[in-house]
């Protein structure tokens, strides 16, 4: 009889009454479909498969992570919250050793949801894998987490949470963001001040078939998480980089997906995008779970691979070939990473961040303390097209003394007249202040 040879957790969240409008690609019959092909495959019968119900994340579990404006209540609704708790349901079942990896099929994604969060960009509010992070972190104790993003959009919202925490691998493999949203994910983001490398970006170019993405997934990726060594891998595990999702330009197949499942072996992985929704989601879906369940993927095929799908070109192959040594000599090469600012110095940086789903612009000037002890104190003054004007200040997870005497006087001294939010997300003391 069929059983899987790794006891995996599934949580199914289709949201079926949220969608940004009806005909949007991000969707509920994105996992309705998939729902029906995994019973008619009979998944849910086989021994060692486990499905979890979902239950709602609380506005405590997303400060954590985000600082959201004016309040959580207003950039959410219940599915939001569902599909970020369902990640954590997931978690849970995990950390509990009830199953040695699980996926979360859920809905709205995440992980374009930066630090800071006014509305929707690029279908997302909050990051539903960073939430379920820093639950796992505060209630199971662990530190050295990696997160491999192989969704085709650079995951550029988990990017900015974990950009100066040196626990925190973020790697993304996606179509280069000069020809994709959100126009970011090349090899020069590597990481914050602190936490330099500790950010590794794949761009590849339209048209990667999966011999290109099995080949930077063994030759890249794998070595890094080799180098890092975290308790913990989570597989952000987007499938738009299928041959007929509508929005995108990759040439992945379900196969493909299923292979580098079986080789990255996430111990958590958590649905992201995916909008070719009858012709491929159904498919890739089914082969990750068989993939993760360690049984045979071998006959998972979409109705018409053999019409539609074209091998990688040879100038594809060769490009992804030198690109991968270029960043391999880039990645593990020390110059870059080497910490040449002096502690208590105060890095600043700007940026203007673009909503576009709410269309809001926001104007962010952010100041991070250089620190060896810890990740670093940091503060970002953020000011929104919608006229918001907040100041959102950071003390991170085992924070030196200097790092949190640093985060209490910004906090402090922030003037209630020039702002109308202040707030300390203060993780080492597991608090969440406004004033
Ligand atoms: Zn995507
Ligand atoms: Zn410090």
């Amino acid at each position: 009889m069929l059983r899987a040879k790794n006891k995996t957790g599934l949580v199914f969240f289709p949201a079926f009454d949220w969608a940004i409008s009806p005909t949007h690609p991000e969707r509920e019959e994105r996992l309705l479909y998939t729902q029906d092909q995994i019973i008619e495959e009979g998944l849910l019968d086989i021994p060692g498969i486990t499905e979890y119900r979902a239950r709602p994340a609380t506005y405590e579990d997303i400060r954590r992570v985000h600082f959201c404006f004016p309040d959580e209540r207003a950039v959410t609704t219940e599915s939001h919250l569902i599909s970020s708790g369902g990640c954590m349901v997931a978690a849970d079942a995990l950390m509990k050793k009830e199953v040695e990896c699980a996926f979360a099929l859920v809905r709205p994604p995440g992980h374009h949801a930066t630090r800071i969060v006014y509305g929707n960009r690029g279908f997302c509010n909050v990051n539903n894998e960073a939430i379920m992070i820093e639950y796992i972190r505060d209630t199971y104790g662990v530190r050295k987490v990696a997160i491999v993003d192989t969704d085709c959009h650079h995951g550029d919202g988990t990017q900015d949470i974990y950009w100066n925490d040196p626990e925190t691998l973020f790697i993304s493999m996606h179509q280069d963001g000069r020809t994709l949203y959100p126009g970011s994910g090349f090899p020069t983001e590597f990481g914050g001040i602190n936490a330099r490398g500790t950010t590794l970006n794949i761009p590849l170019p339209p048209n990667t078939g999966e011999e290109g993405f099995l080949y930077v997934l063994d030759e890249i990726v794998i070595p890094a998480l080799e180098r890092f060594e975290p308790e913990l891998v989570v597989n952000s595990a987007g499938q738009d980089n299928h041959y007929s999702d509508p929005i995108t330009n990759m040439n992945f197949s379900a196969q493909g997906y299923a292979t580098l499942t079986s080789r990255l072996k996430p111990h958590l992985a958590v649905l992201e995008g995916g909008y070719s929704i009858e012709d491929s989601l159904p498919y890739v879906n089914v082969g990750i779970i068989l993939a993760l369940a360690g049984l045979d993927y071998s006959h998972v095929r979409e109705p018409r691979y053999d019409v539609e799908y074209k091998p990688q070109p040879r100038d594809i192959t060769s490009f992804i070939q030198r690109l991968a040594k270029e960043l391999n000599a880039y990645f593990v090469g020390e110059e870059h990473l080497r910490h040449c600012q002096s502690d208590g110095t105060i890095i600043k940086r700007s940026r203007c961040i673009h909503y576009d789903t709410d269309m809001i612009q926001d104007e962010q000037s952010e100041l991070i303390r250089v620190c060896r002890q810890c990740a670093g104190a940091w503060c970002i003054h953020s000011r929104s097209s919608w006229g918001h004007k907040t100041l959102a200040v950071h003390n991170p997870r085992h924070s030196c003394p200097e790092c949190t005497k640093t985060a209490l006087e910004w906090f402090d001294q922030a003037d209630k007249k020039t702002y109308q939010h202040v707030v300390l997300q203060d993780r080492a003391n597991r608090t969440y202040v406004m004033k």
